[in-house]
């Protein structure tokens, strides 16, 4: 049977499956799209939108505290109504959930509203419809990892978190990753009283040691940290309080419990097991540089391939795979120097090489360095300090990997990649004239290296 429905049938309607049926069904691809949850997927829905707009709001804590040197006189002490807050994100959320819809149907993307399944190499089942297509594409991204222990039903993952009905009181959040820090920011700036926990000594450990480092300071003036510490057990009394056993025989009573220690592919129930589609240990689809996995006319892109879980990663691998596949063009993917951000409190932005991956892999490096007060800071209380730091080939001059933590460092390190992906030298950073008075001109007047 030779029949299709579709050139093109993705599974699952987030960022990598809505840029590959959009673009796909633009370049004249007849193509199809089932989503079992919310159009947008992880990000717009439990991922990077409410969290941001979570970081935005909880902010406004540290500006009111700011504000008074400034001379603002707040006459009572600002309060969060947390309903405003929720419903308003709410809101967004459903206004991008429509406008994926929008993107989609103005495209000619038919879509499926189902958790779909294989039957067989081109044919995909959503509810009990059977949909037949030459070429399927697997985008169904990630789910948060709770590990089982005694206790852990009483764990709640980020997705739950986006969700309070209303804010805990207290709260301890494992893990030491990004979604872990950037939570710890969130709900301290939100007023409820935090602890992060982490079994091993260093946050971020992906990152350059500096910024976990220089982290870890940061949130203790506003978090309870306890690095190497391990949650043995979680108890609940009759009032609902949870009890945390830990491994150094501390305990912690606490309203809520939030793992943030990691995410896993989401492969379950789409019978790939059945198709022969090779996976990782992890669960992670195993594909080739061209997105294809083992099977000839199924592809992957995005989380559920485990290489670099970021929404921009995730859009480009869909586009270049559809590109590909009825565009003609052929450019591979290219994962090197892909800045990112973390939004804890203060930001992390980052592109390229840490200092120890640097170490690895050229035989002379320079690293330069620059610990400040921000100058909005000269005024008020705060004792945040911001961190920058360029690494460079010294046998090159080519600028290897800039990181910064500090305000707004995400926005800052977005121009710094560019300058780093078109090559850019020390002496280039050097030649550029700063914008002053910015934190961002230490990027361009760090002269001494370490
Ligand atoms: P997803 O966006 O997860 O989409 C997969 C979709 O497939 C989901 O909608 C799911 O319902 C659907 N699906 C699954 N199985 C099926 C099925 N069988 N049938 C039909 N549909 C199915 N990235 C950033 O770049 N910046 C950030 O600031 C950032 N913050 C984050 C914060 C949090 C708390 C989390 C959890 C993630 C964050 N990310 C961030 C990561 C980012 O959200 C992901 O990398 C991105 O969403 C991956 O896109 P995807 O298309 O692979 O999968």
């Amino acid at each position: 049977m030779t029949d299709f429905d579709y050139d093109l049938f993705v599974i699952g309607g987030g960022s990598g499956g809505v840029r590959a049926a959009r673009v796909a069904a633009n370049l004249g691809a007849r193509v199809g799209l089932a989503e079992g949850a919310q159009l947008g997927g992880t990000c717009v829905n439990v991922g990077c939108i409410p969290k941001k707009l979570f970081s935005y709001g909880a902010h406004f804590s540290h500006d009111f505290v700011d504000a008074k040197a400034y001379g603002w006189q707040l006459d009572s002490a600002p309060t969060l109504d947390w309903k405003v807050l929720k419903t308003n994100k709410d809101k967004e959320i459903l206004r991008l959930n429509g406008i994926y819809q929008n993107l989609l149907t103005n495209a000619g993307v038919t879509t499926y509203q189902g958790f779909a399944s294989f039957v067989d190499a081109n044919t995909v089942k959503v509810d009990e419809q059977h949909i037949r297509a030459k070429q399927i594409l697997i985008a169904t991204g990630g789910k948060p990892f709770i590990p089982e222990f005694p206790g852990s039903k009483y764990a709640i993952s980020s997705n739950e978190a986006f969700a309070f009905a209303s804010l805990p009181k207290s709260i301890c959040i494992v893990g030491a990753g990004y979604i872990a820090v950037e939570f710890a920011g969130i709900m301290a700036g939100l007023g409820v009283k935090t602890t992060l926990i982490h079994r091993g000594e260093r946050l971020l450990k992906d990152f350059d040691d500096d910024l976990g480092e220089l982290l870890a300071k940061e949130l203790q003036h506003y978090a309870d940290l306890r690095l190497n510490t391990q949650i043995l057990s979680i108890t609940k009394s009759h009032s609902g309080k949870l009890s945390c056993q830990f491994d150094n025989a501390e305990t912690l009573e606490t309203d809520c419990v939030l793992y943030a220690t990691g995410r896993i592919p989401n492969i379950k129930d789409l019978g790939l097991d059945t198709l022969g589609v090779a996976v990782s240990a992890k669960g992670a689809i195993v594909v080739d540089e061209e997105f294809s996995t083992n099977v000839p006319n199924i592809y992957a892109v995005g989380d559920v391939i485990d290489r670099m879980a970021l929404t921009p990663v995730a859009l480009a691998e869909g586009q270049i795979l559809v590109n590909r596949l009825f565009g003609n063009t052929s450019k591979p993917m290219n994962y090197e120097n892909i800045p990112t951000a973390v939004f804890s409190h203060p930001n992390i932005g980052t592109v390229g090489l840490g200092e120890q991956a640097a170490r690895s892999k050229y035989a002379n490096i320079k690293i330069f360095k620059s610990h400040f007060r921000a100058l909005k800071h000269t005024l008020t209380t705060s004792q945040e300090k911001t961190f920058m730091k360029l690494i460079v080939d010294a046998d090159t001059d080519k600028v290897i990997g800039a990181h910064m933590l500090g305000t707004d460092a995400g926005e800052i390190i977005q121009g710094i990649a560019i300058a780093i992906k078109a090559g850019a030298t020390k002496a280039d950073f050097d030649n550029t004239i700063g914008i002053h008075p910015t934190s961002a001109e230490e990027f361009v007047t760090m002269r001494t290296p370490q």
